[in-house]
């Protein structure tokens, strides 16, 4: 397993990661969260061995991850690592990007597999287009099959779908982190989309400047969020004496209840309407199924299943 033992790391002085400790099992998907700036992608890069740690150890199976001035060479067969900004080649095609580490002793399952690869990730008709022509997107896609392309034991993602639209997004991610359970490949995923997180992690670490906060099966934080700041990863919520954290859905309208809130505005979401309103000096956020006009005061009744 991936064992990040006690790590704390700065580019300069003021350390951007303090006493990371945390560990990943074969075929695991792990899920790193937290605000922009709080260090996941520093986090990766030093599982990855760009940089040398202030302190701690990072393993792979008994193997150490070493930084640049122990190893010359970044990186290592075993991991792949598809950064923020992916390094493709412009002037050569879909295919021969994806296939750029496959061998070439066998050139028709080369074919194959590349096939196979452009298949998950949805890319058929772009197999002979030059890279430099695609959108960031289809890059970043691009960019997700060459990591897979030679079956990595760990393979670590940094905002993988950032690029990716609405339209293709759920399928690809079904796609990609089917086929990593299915090959049991290993897999972090730095985000800040809930949806890359719930349906498919083991594990999600909450990163706060630095630190972490939570480390948890995906059910045990979206029920006992434990603080505001991993509440607002899965939703709108309100904090709501004495109940604590409540997620918009666990705030029912009834006809009667003492709980008597103040409309603010109602916005429309699809299957209901989100409402801000406020009760005392709190603001409070709740579903409706149909838009609440301002001011009118409502009843609410606190539903926590
Ligand atoms: P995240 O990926 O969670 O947004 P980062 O790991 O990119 O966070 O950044 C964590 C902190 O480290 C930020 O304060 C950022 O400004 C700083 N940082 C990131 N990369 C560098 C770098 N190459 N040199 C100096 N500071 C950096
Ligand atoms: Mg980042």
């Amino acid at each position: 397993m991936l064992k990040v033992k006690n790590i704390s790391f700065g580019y300069k002085k003021s350390k951007v990661l303090k006493t990371v400790d945390f560990s990943v099992l074969p075929s695991e998907n792990v899920s790193i969260i937290g605000e922009s700036g709080s260090g996941k992608s520093t986090l990766l890069k030093l599982i990855y061995g760009e940089y040398d740690l202030d302190e701690g150890s990072i393993s792979w199976k008994n193997q150490s991850i070493l930084g640049p001035s122990h190893n010359l060479v970044v990186g290592y067969d075993f991991m792949k690592y598809v950064a923020q900004e992916f390094n493709l080649m412009p002037y050569i095609t879909v295919e021969e990007n994806i296939g750029k580490f496959l061998s070439n002793f066998f050139p028709e399952e080369k074919q194959t597999r590349i096939n196979e690869l452009i298949e998950i990730v949805e890319l058929i008709e772009f197999a002979n287009v030059k890279v430099k022509y695609l959108s960031g997107g289809q890059k970043q896609r691009v960019a997700l099959a060459r990591a897979i392309a030679l079956q990595p034991e760990i393979i670590l993602l940094d905002e993988p779908f950032s690029h990716i639209d609405n339209f293709k997004k759920q399928s690809l991610r079904r796609n990609l982190f089917g086929y990593l359970k299915k090959h049991n490949i290993a897999c972090i995923v730095a985000t800040h989309d809930k949806n890359d997180v719930l349906p498919f992690s083991d594990k999600i670490i909450v990163l706060h400047k630095g630190v972490i906060l939570a480390n948890d099966a995906p059910q045990v934080l979206y029920k006992n969020p434990k603080s505001p700041l991993v509440a607002s990863f899965f939703g709108e919520f309100s904090v709501l004496e004495p109940y604590g954290i409540l997620y918009a859905h666990q705030l029912k309208l009834v006809e009667h209840s003492s709980l008597k809130a103040t409309v603010l505005e109602s916005y429309y979401n699809g299957n209901h309407y989100l409402v801000k309103a406020t009760v005392d000096d709190a603001i409070v956020f709740f579903e409706s199924k149909s838009a609440i006009k301002t001011n009118d005061v409502v009843c609410l009744e606190v539903s926590k299943s």
